[in-house]
């Protein structure tokens, strides 16, 4: 070939490429598809539909941006709802990056006080910006789209405008579903505080609430996040748990895994099997 028939061949087969890739991330079925985002030692999920998004936390870098690449189509720039659980980094700074990037609908986050350098610039790209920050109430929902609700279920309001030694339980707790599947994310809530949301849910006789078909561990599967407890509350099919390679925390804990195998919930980690997708259809619940 000539160098101009070679240019323009380069050409072509690089706009197939682009439109394959675009063709392959968007949405096969009408299903509603859950993302662990595979961000090393942190946390990061992403809930999409068509072009809505919920993102729950950004992991602790760049990773979320690359992740979030493989899910979300190119064109479409904005997230309408972004989940904080905590103001610690492995949730947050990602959230940072992706705050410079997109156009944000509503951020939902404890309002609990920190003054970690990631924290600040956190709240001041919110002010800078304009974007709606929402403390939700407990057993607070929303529906972001048709079939689907999304409940705030824990901490509420208790922790806004305090400060707390232990960051981790300021964690949001927030149920997604979409027709009658469900899935549980818990950032990093420790065992002492979910004892008291559970005894708040059996004092209103609402534990059903926490019955979930997927349950992201709390805290990346450590040892005081997991406990028999919450997973014979949550009863879950799935358990995901994100967690880093060789991470210097012991993360996830032998005890976490001997119980998840105990109770015959089929476990997945984003260590090993990498990003984790599944999706919520009418149906049923399709893990890719
Ligand atoms: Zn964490």
């Amino acid at each position: 070939m000539k160098t101009f028939q070679k240019y323009l061949f380069s050409i072509l087969i690089l706009l197939l490429f682009f439109v394959y890739s675009e063709v392959a991330k968007s949405p096969k079925t009408d299903g509603a598809e859950i993302y662990f985002f595979n961000v090393g030692q942190g946390d990061s999920e992403l809930i999409q539909k068509g072009d809505f998004q919920i993102l729950i936390d950004g992991g602790p870098d760049d990773k979320v941006l690359s992740e979030i690449g493989k899910a979300m189509s190119l064109s479409d720039r904005k997230i309408d709802i972004i989940i904080l659980t905590h103001p610690h980094a492995d949730h947050l700074r990602g959230i940072n990056l992706i705050l410079d990037r997109y156009d944000i609908g509503t951020i939902y986050s404890s309002g609990v006080l920190d003054t970690t350098n990631g924290y600040l610039e956190f709240l001041n790209k919110i002010k800078n910006k304009s974007i709606s920050f929402k403390v939700p109430g407990v057993y607070e929902k929303i529906i972001p789209f048709a079939d689907a609700e999304l409940d705030f279920l824990w901490p509420g309001d208790k922790y806004k405008s305090t400060t707390l030694s232990n960051l981790n339980n300021s964690s949001e707790v927030t149920k997604f579903c979409y027709f009658d599947h469900c899935a549980l994310f818990t950032g990093d809530i420790e065992a002492d505080e979910q004892s008291a949301m559970f005894d708040y849910y059996t004092q209103k006789n609402l534990t059903n609430v926490f019955k979930v078909d997927i349950l992201k561990i709390p805290h990346h599967g450590s040892k005081n996040g997991t406990n028999e407890q919450i997973l014979k509350t949550v009863t879950p099919k799935y358990a995901i748990i994100e967690v880093g390679a060789d991470n210097t925390y012991g993360h996830p804990h032998a005890v976490t895994l001997e119980l998840l195998k105990k109770l015959n919930i089929t476990m997945f980690r984003t260590d090993q099997d990498g990003m984790i997708k599944f999706e919520l259809t009418k149906t049923g619940i399709i893990k890719e």
